[in-house]
Formats: C-alpha cells, structure tokens, sequence
C-alpha cells in the first residue's frame, strides 16, 4: 500500500471525522490516525531527555521498554532462544551489555530475520511506524503455526479519551502514528490471519473517573472493574494474538 498520511495507514480510506486538526477517525478500522505523525530521531537524547519530557520518566526507569528487561525476564523464565530488534544504538547496547542478549541494532523494517518464533512481543512500539499493518503482517509471517504475537498500544477507547479530551488531544504524542481500540485491534489482527485475539486493559484507574472521597466510589468501582475487563476500556491496552 502506497502510504499516504492523510488516509487511514490500515485501510487506505481517507477520514471525515476529525477529532483534530491532525487526528483523523477511520470508523472502519475503529482506530485514530495522525496525520501529521513525525517520527523522532531515537537517538540517546531520546532515551533521555525527550523520553522523560513526555513520559516522565527515564526510558532505563520505565520496565518493559526495549532496552532489554522483557527480553532479560523471559530469560530469567528459562525462555533460552532470545532475540532483539532495536532501533537505538543506545538501548540496544545497553541490552546486550548488561544482560548478554542478542540484539539487532536496526529499524524493524530494515531487519534481517530469517528465523520464526514461537512468541514475539512489541510492547508500545506499532504506534510509531507510519505503516503499521505492514509490521503486523510481517510479525504474522515470523510466527510459527500456533504462536503468540502480545503487544501493548495505546487506545482511544479509555477514559482519557472520553471523559478528558482536551487534554488527550494536547497531550498526544507527536509520532504516534495510530491509536488503536479494543474492537479495532481485533479486526485488524483477524484481518492479518491471528485466529484468536484477546484484549486486556493495561491501565486501571477508577478514581481518574470518580474521586475516591465520593460516597458512591466503592459501588462504582466494582461496576467499572467488570466493565473493563468485559470491554477493554482503557487508555492503554495488551492485545494477545494465536496464528
Ligand atoms: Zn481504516
């Protein structure tokens, strides 16, 4: 697909529905899509300094991210065969440094892999590439029948989204390409070939939508834990995909 920044990077529709000047709506593929994405150079300074800016914290501190802990916890799991692709020389120095992992200092696309996998995890990393379908299809190839792809992403199907949107649209990150949804993610994935896909919430955060002082908290929380976990309803969530 020729990708044009304007139209939707999963179906190639343009949009109608503006959320903002740059934040576009495909109801067909139930996702929002910046079309003024700008991808940023992750080179140390990002890690460091522009990371903490719109995260808060620093990109060492925050555990999960791709300077290698997932991979050092799946080893600690007793997972032997373990490879990592990143982007920043930086991170992925850090990764085979520290915790003597395999790592392919390139871009995903730009990556030499010839092997299949039987779990392959991108945790908040498809919302940055101005064609993520391609990078799901790819992931799809890499996986053995009966393979795990988990990714987390964030999702405009969350209260932030809904009960704060001002501050969603402020807020958002410059090269975020998409914002996916629960039902949107589904779609998608199927699409790509995944015979099964569950979403989780990744955040859970009551007293964002009712003050814990509020007399009608505790009722309210135990009617928005099952609301999420049936929904997904969440700023953030964790897809689970099988081929
Ligand atoms: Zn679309």
């Amino acid at each position: 697909m020729n990708i044009n920044s304007l139209n939707c990077p999963i179906c190639g529709e343009s949009s109608d529905k503006h959320i903002s000047i740059d934040l576009h709506k495909c109801r067909e593929c139930s996702l929002i899509f910046n079309v003024n994405c700008k991808s940023l150079s992750y080179d140390r300074d990002y890690f460091i300094s522009e990371y903490q800016g719109q995260y808060g914290k620093t990109y060492i501190e925050d555990f999960g991210s791709a300077a290698g802990f997932f991979l050092k916890a799946a080893k600690d799991k007793g997972i032997t065969k373990l490879k990592g692709i990143e982007i920043s020389d930086f991170a992925s120095d850090y990764c085979s440094r520290t915790f003597s992992i395999d790592v392919i200092n390139s871009s995903f696309e730009d990556a030499e892999i010839n092997d299949k996998f039987d779990i392959i995890t991108s945790w908040f990393f498809i919302e940055h590439l101005m064609d993520p379908l391609a990078a799901i299809e790819r992931i799809y190839t890499m996986l053995n029948d009966g393979g795990v792809f988990a990714m987390a992403v964030p999702s405009y199907f969350g209260p932030m989204f809904y009960l704060n949107r001002e501050e969603w649209i402020k807020t958002h990150p410059k090269d975020h390409r998409i914002d996916l949804s629960p039902k949107g993610a589904e779609k998608i994935l199927k699409n790509t070939g995944f015979r099964k896909v569950q979403v989780v919430k990744c955040g859970y955060h009551p007293e964002r939508v009712v003050s814990r002082k509020n007399i009608l908290y505790k009722p309210f929380e135990m009617i928005y834990r099952i609301y999420t976990s049936i929904t997904g309803f969440s700023d953030t969530i964790e897809i689970y995909a099988v081929k």
